[in-house]
């Protein structure tokens, strides 16, 4: 298979777009496509501080790998933060891999932990995975890198997020029925409280990150989270992989639908107001944020276990 625009070998086929590239058209269709979404949604302006969480995975090594080379010419400036949720046998060796990427491009790394800001490791809050870790993780993971963005003056913060991660969630809510959390799922205006979230991979799929990342020799396969297959999300994946290798296309087109949703749907969702959290003041729509209520749950269902 021969490159669509040189005479170079192929190294992919992109079904979607009907297009063969080499390995240099591939990094160069990857970071023009990765900086027009950027550009589109304004997502970054000149003079800010970006926090990019960067977990070792592969999404997020990609993004700070891809964003380092796109924004260089800007004055943007990059911060790595890592949150090691405490899962044994898996964060360890990304904690190492987020390590040696932001050593490699020269960026300040900060780690955040939940046993420091919540006072256990995940491991301890779904013992015998009980409860669903996804839920407990998703909701602390949201609330301490909110907290270290603020702590690290970000304005920003830039998640690995990816094209197959965003229909994910969009399926899941269509399947639950949420529209109002669909809704939420792309604020349109800023929250008190809440460091703006970007997600400059959302249009790139997971495969061509990982393409991405091999080529750049930035990143060796790592296991998996343990939990990763206790959660609905793993279910809406293997059903969206499959459709997609029907039907080329139905990812970009579910995110893509979705996005004329939320065009059409805008105003007619009130973007609620948010609050402070009564007890941590992070911002919530109720008394208490989700982490405070899980964390009291949490500490109640531990003193009864005793
Ligand atoms: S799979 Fe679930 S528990 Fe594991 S890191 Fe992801 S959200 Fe957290
Ligand atoms: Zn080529
Ligand atoms: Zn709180």
């Amino acid at each position: 298979m021969i490159c669509t625009k040189c005479h170079e070998r192929a190294i992919i086929s992109q079904r979607y777009s009907g297009q063969h590239l080499c390995q240099d058209h591939f990094i160069q269709d990857f970071e023009r496509r990765v900086a027009e979404t950027v550009q589109r949604n304004e997502m970054v302006k000149e003079g800010e501080r970006i926090a990019v969480a960067v977990s070792g995975g592969k999404d997020s090594t990609a993004l700070l790998f891809c964003l380092c080379r796109i924004l260089a010419k800007r004055d943007v400036e990059l911060v790595a933060v890592t949150v090691d949720e405490g899962i044994a046998g898996y964060r360890d060796d990304t904690i190492k891999a987020a390590k040696a990427i932001a050593e490699r491009l020269g960026v300040e790394l900060h780690i955040v932990s939940f046993r420091e800001e919540y006072g256990y490791d995940l491991d301890e809050m779904v013992p015998g995975k009980k409860v669903a870790p996804c839920t407990y993780c998703g909701v602390f993971r949201k609330n301490a890198l909110n907290r270290a963005a603020k702590r690290l003056e970000a304005d920003k913060v830039a998640t690995g997020h990816n094209q197959d991660d965003e229909a994910q969630t969009i399926m899941m809510n269509y399947l639950k029925g949420d529209f109002e959390r669909l809704m939420r799922f792309r604020p349109w205006r800023a929250q008190r409280g809440l460091v703006p979230r970007i997600k400059p991979l959302r249009e790139m799929p997971e495969k061509e990150i990982a393409l991405y990342c091999m080529v750049n020799e930035v990143f060796t396969e790592s296991r998996e989270c343990p939990y990763a297959n206790l959660s609905l999300r793993a279910d809406v994946r293997d059903m969206l992989n499959d459709l997609e290798s029907q039907f080329p296309g139905t990812k970009q087109s579910t995110v893509r639908g979705f996005e004329k949703i939320v065009a059409k749907a805008q105003g007619s969702y009130a973007q609620m107001d948010l609050a402070a959290c009564k007890e941590c003041g992070e911002p919530c729509v109720k008394e208490l944020c989700k982490a405070c209520e899980l964390l009291g749950a949490l500490k109640i269902r531990i003193k009864l276990s005793k």
